[in-house]
């Protein structure tokens, strides 16, 4: 079987559309005929190899969404047409402590799939049935492919780091991942504040459940601010001033940074030792936390803003998330 792709066939250059053969199946493997898939800025991230590990053609594609079209022998418990997803992961060994701890998305061995595997921006994908996620029937399949990566990744940390309710929660980079979390972070009962480089997004920010808007260009606003969250989540997607968010931390707050930005974060001791700040990271989520968060997505009717447009439109809607005019996810649709 031929599998159509759009790929980037060097760095940074226009995908082009690619065709590779599909390996037989694996018995414990799901092959699914992909309907949506989401673009992540981490797509945007390989096609550049600004974090060095990618490697040519390179089919991006993580947030995918489609239906079963056939399985592995050992496969039971999907249906063939069932509706499912796909993340960032799509393979662990199964066996080490943190596969045996269900935190797979700590597995040493883990795999991604669209790094040395070709992604979702294809009409087919296979993957381990482990890394393949039911899709509850009342999100609609554009509106639930962002969560599979972008959702994820904002709930994880917010679950690990959310402990009462009320708790006052920033999300810094209202894009993609961040308008997810400001919906996540709303659901879970904290008080949130949006903070932005765009002015423009504070209607929308406001809609989607922010209790407070910050624009970063406002100094008086910011500083005002100062000593006053217990969690920042930073999504952003390129370098900022990390020591003036640091600033905004209470005693004892965390900034979790899930955005990834390929340059190195530099700030003063200080800025951690005298209040006892933390910084932290957060990789996407384990299988489980993505079913429990698929199903809470459900349960308080959360889902992307999306824009879609068709696969074969893959350039147009890369550069808009290259040039932040995503509003506030691109998804792209085979028909
Ligand atoms: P996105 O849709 O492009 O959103 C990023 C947002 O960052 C933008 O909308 C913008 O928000 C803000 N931003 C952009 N340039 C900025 C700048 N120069 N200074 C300050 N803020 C800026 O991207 P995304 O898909 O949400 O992904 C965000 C980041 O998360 C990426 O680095 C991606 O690789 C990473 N990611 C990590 C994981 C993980 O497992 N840790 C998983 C998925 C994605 P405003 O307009 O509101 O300022
Ligand atoms: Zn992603």
């Amino acid at each position: 079987m031929k599998i159509n792709t759009q790929a980037a066939l060097a760095k940074s250059t226009p995908l082009a559309p690619f065709t590779y053969e599909a390996k037989p199946l694996l018995h414990d493997q799901v092959a699914i005929k992909i309907t949506h898939c989401g673009i992540c800025h981490s797509d945007l991230h390989l096609i550049n190899n600004d974090w060095g590990n990618s490697s040519y053609p390179l089919v991006p594609g993580h947030e995918i969404v489609g239906t079963v079209a056939e399985l592995g022998e050992s496969v039971k418990h999907f249906k063939i047409g069932q509706r499912v997803g796909v993340g960032w992961q799509c393979w662990s060994c199964g066996h080490c402590e943190w596969c045996m701890a269900g935190e797979e998305n700590l597995c040493p061995k883990q795999q991604a799939t669209c790094i040395g595997n070709f992604g979702g921006y294809a009409d087919t994908i296979q993957v381990n049935n482990r890394f393949v996620f039911p899709i509850p029937d009342s999100l609609s399949s554009a509106a639930v492919a962002p969560l599979l990566c972008g959702g994820a990744t904002v709930y994880a940390p917010l679950r690990r780091f959310v402990n009462y309710p009320g708790q006052r929660v920033a999300i810094l980079g209202i894009g993609g991942l961040g308008h997810l979390a400001i919906q996540f972070a709303n659901a879970l009962g904290c008080d949130v504040t949006a903070i932005s480089t765009s002015a423009n997004k504070k209607a929308e920010a406001e809609k989607l459940g922010a209790h407070h808007f910050l624009v970063e260009s406002d100094e008086a606003a910011l500083k005002q601010a100062n000593n006053s969250f217990d969690l920042i989540l930073s999504t952003v997607s390129q370098p900022i001033h990390w020591e003036n968010y640091l600033k905004l931390l209470r005693p004892k707050g965390v900034l979790c940074c899930v955005g990834a930005p390929p340059a190195a974060i530099s700030f003063p001791i200080f800025s951690l030792i005298l209040e006892r700040k933390s910084i932290a990271g957060s990789n996407i989520a384990s299988p489980h936390i993505i079913n429990a968060m698929l199903k809470f997505a459900a349960l308080h009717n959360i889902g992307a803003v999306v824009e879609t447009l068709p696969m074969s439109e893959v350039n147009t809607a890369l550069d808009k998330v290259r040039n932040n005019q995503a509003r506030y996810r691109m998804v792209l649709i085979n028909s």
